[in-house]
């Protein structure tokens, strides 16, 4: 079965780039009116705006709100339901990372990535949960990723952010099961995106790699099937979370990982 997400607002944090714009590009293509955030160009920001109102005829607005601070993140909630009536999926998708020998790893970038990959979660399901309940129906979805599951060096805060949204998915889901509203993550492998990009140079230091060795044998290594995930497969799977047929998928941590944590 397609989803039908006509007349539904998707507000998907994080989504100027990588896998959060094509997550909103999923929703907008099943016919839900979009919350585009994050950063970026204003130019650029605006060009993928106005591409998803005319590709898919849904209406998108941008919301500036920055993940690390609570007041943002619940204007950003009020914008989806003062601009199109409802917010009634939520996709906590903002991330950023660091890489650093643990005893070097400044707390002022712990700290950040606390923040925004997680205390951002908690923040946004607060604030969009009142009118998911009043209205009976919701769809929450976390990204995660393989490191909520396992470990890799250098990536203290990434992997406890990771660990901690997964412990949060589950909590959530639990409170809202009554209340026809699903809470699940979304665990991708390495799909190349800027936030991978970025990471490189500071691999390549910690690793004493070079940029190819990073690629071949950290990133590419890590998954059996030696590809990388592409943006389009996991914004199919939280298309498919959005959906009648996932109504009784809730609490679940689902990989998309190339097989990473089967190993
Ligand atoms: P990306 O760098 O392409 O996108 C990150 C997005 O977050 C951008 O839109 C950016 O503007 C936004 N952002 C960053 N800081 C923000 C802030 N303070 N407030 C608002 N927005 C902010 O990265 P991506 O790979 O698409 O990552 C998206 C999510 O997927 C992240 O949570 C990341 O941890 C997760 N993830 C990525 C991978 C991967 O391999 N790329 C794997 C697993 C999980």
């Amino acid at each position: 079965m397609t989803t039908n997400l006509k007349g539904k607002t998707a507000v998907v944090t994080g989504s100027t780039s990588g896998i959060g714009l094509a997550y909103a590009r999923a929703f907008a293509s099943a016919g839900a009116n979009i919350v585009l955030n994050g950063f970026g160009a204003p130019a650029d920001i605006e060009k993928e705006r106005t591409a998803i109102e005319s590709d898919y005829k849904v209406k998108a607005v941008h919301s500036p709100a920055d993940m690390s601070k609570p007041a943002e993140i619940a204007g950003m909630i009020a914008l989806g339901e003062t601009s199109f009536g409802s917010v009634d999926i939520l996709v906590n998708n903002a991330g950023i990372q660091f890489v650093s020998p643990v005893e070097d790893f400044p707390p002022e970038k712990w700290e950040r990535i606390i923040a925004i990959n997680l205390s951002s979660a908690f923040y946004g399901i607060r604030a969009a949960v009142p009118g998911m309940k009043k209205r009976g129906w919701g769809r929450i979805i976390n990204t995660a990723s393989a490191h909520s599951l396992v470990a890799s060096p250098f990536k203290s805060a990434y992997v406890s952010a990771k660990h901690g949204i997964a412990g949060l998915t589950k909590t959530v889901a639990l409170e809202l099961a009554t209340f026809k509203v699903t809470c699940n993550c979304i665990s991708p492998g390495y799909v190349w995106t800027p936030l991978v990009e970025k990471q490189i140079p500071d691999t390549m230091k910690a690793r004493n790699m070079t940029k190819e060795q990073v690629i071949n044998d950290v990133l590419l290594d890590a998954q059996p099937t030696k590809q990388f995930v592409t943006v389009e497969q996991v914004a199919a799977l939280a298309l498919f979370l959005c959906g009648d047929d996932a109504a009784q998928i809730t609490g679940t941590n689902l990989s998309i990982d190339g097989g990473w944590t089967a190993e």
